[in-house]
């Protein structure tokens, strides 16, 4: 179990802001293939490099994913763990499925947490949070 690295620390603060407390969040590997957040913990595949922050601009996309759920975790936990099982009852988990597609328009608040956590994954690699409540987040 590891805390963020400086650099995965300031790429978590370069978009989030002070709206994750950084200082709680933990990361420990898994075995299995996929990341996941319980709380402010990160379970990090197999493969997951030792700094996110190093690794290539998809990988630090999918960090900014799972702190999106860290996020939601921390400010919103009822409704984080009613969306995840919402997500998992309708239509399955993973990348891919129902429950991770993002329209081309969308209402964050009307967003499941996978959507949420695309929005932030993929609107940081397009360098637009617009839409986010990290719009201000591009540095
Ligand atoms: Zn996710």
């Amino acid at each position: 179990m590891r805390r963020l690295t400086p650099g995965e620390a300031l790429l978590a603060a370069g978009v989030f802001g002070v709206a994750i407390d950084l200082d709680r969040v933990r990361l420990a590997r898994w075995p299995m293939s996929f990341g996941m957040v319980l709380g402010s913990l990160i379970f990090l595949p197999p493969g997951a490099p030792d700094d996110v922050a190093e690794a290539g601009a998809r990988m630090r996309a999918w960090l900014l994913h799972e702190l999106t759920h860290v996020w939601q975790f921390q400010t919103r936990p009822c409704w984080t763990l009613k969306s995840w099982a919402g997500v998992l009852l309708s239509g399955g988990y993973g990348p891919g499925l129902p429950g991770y597609r993002l329209a081309a328009r969308w209402d964050w608040e009307e967003l499941n947490l996978e959507q949420q956590a695309r929005a932030v994954e993929t609107g940081w690699l397009e360098r637009d949070l617009a839409g986010t409540p990290f719009a201000r987040g591009n540095p």
